[in-house]
């Protein structure tokens, strides 16, 4: 099925590794053009190496920054001729419970979480409004639905995301621009590879991952790969899902339980 995205250009936060990285991949594969950012600029260098350069363009920007988003925005839009996609994935969970979440944490985990959408969201609207298939798809967690104490300040902060994009599809469907979210459960990106590198463990990385999957009660007895998430994304991101805006889709291979 051809998706529609050939020559669209989409703006990925975060595609110097795991999830925003598949996605890069999976947009250039689909012919699309793709601009991406990262804060590391080596490793985003790394990880884009041997990528389409034609269609790809890199910055490095912090999307807590407004003005540097708006620079990669801009960027993108003069090159590639307008912006059709954005895809709000940067971010990172903090593992820490009540008792040890401090005020910065509370505030820069909501500073994160929340401009890191609205910023990038401000930056393309009038592109977004001036293209015949707009879409925004915001990578959130199943957090949102079903909180983890032990990520307190992170479930907070996605649940409010998750209400954020609802508000967000109603308001923009007037300029034709559909929102939607891909949840995640447990995806085998850095986040969980910098995790076994600081954990107190004897196991490998598969013993650990095939422990984690099993303590935490995944369905399909495995963590997810980055591809699997970017398949939901390319498909939200196609015109072909028209008709899709104001939902959410699970890629957590059933550890989920909300019925919502
Ligand atoms: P990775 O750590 O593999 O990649 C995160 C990417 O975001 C990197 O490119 C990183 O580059 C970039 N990034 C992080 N903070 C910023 C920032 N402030 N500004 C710009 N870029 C930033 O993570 P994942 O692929 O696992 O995560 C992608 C998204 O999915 C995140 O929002 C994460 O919270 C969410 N998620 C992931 C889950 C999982 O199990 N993996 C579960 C639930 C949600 P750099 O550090 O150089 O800036």
């Amino acid at each position: 099925m051809d998706l529609g995205l050939a020559d669209r250009t989409i703006v990925v936060t975060g595609g110097s590794s795991g999830v925003g990285l598949a996605t890069v991949r999976a947009l250039l594969d689909e012919g699309a053009n793709v601009a991406t950012c990262g804060r590391d600029a080596d490793r985003l260098a790394r990880a884009t190496a041997g990528l389409d350069a034609g269609r790809l363009l890199t910055a490095v920007c912090d999307v807590r920054d407004a003005g540097a988003v708006r620079d990669v925005v801009e960027q993108a839009a003069g090159r590639f001729g307008g912006v059709d996609g954005l895809v709000n994935n940067a971010g990172q969970s903090r593992m820490k419970g009540l008792d040890e979440s401090t005020a910065d944490d509370w505030r820069d985990e909501l500073e994160l979480k929340f401009h890191g959408v609205l910023n990038p969201l401000h930056a393309a609207r009038p592109h977004l409004k001036a293209s015949d298939a707009a879409s925004v798809v915001n990578v959130n967690a199943v957090l949102a639905k079903q909180p983890e104490p032990r990520l307190i300040t992170t479930s907070a902060a996605r649940a409010g995301i998750l209400n954020l994009s609802k508000s967000l599809s109603v308001e923009l469907a007037a300029d034709g621009i559909r929102v939607n979210s891909v949840c995640l459960g447990l995806i085998d990106t850095g986040q969980w590879t910098r995790r076994h590198a600081a954990a107190d463990t004897d196991q490998s990385y598969e013993e650990w991952q095939a422990h984690l999957a099993a303590d935490r009660g995944v369905a399909l007895g495995r963590l997810g790969r980055a591809d699997e998430v970017a398949y939901a994304i390319v498909a939200l991101l196609s015109p072909r899902a028209s008709y899709i805006t104001g939902t959410a889709i699970d890629v957590c291979g059933g550890v989920g339980r909300s019925i919502l």
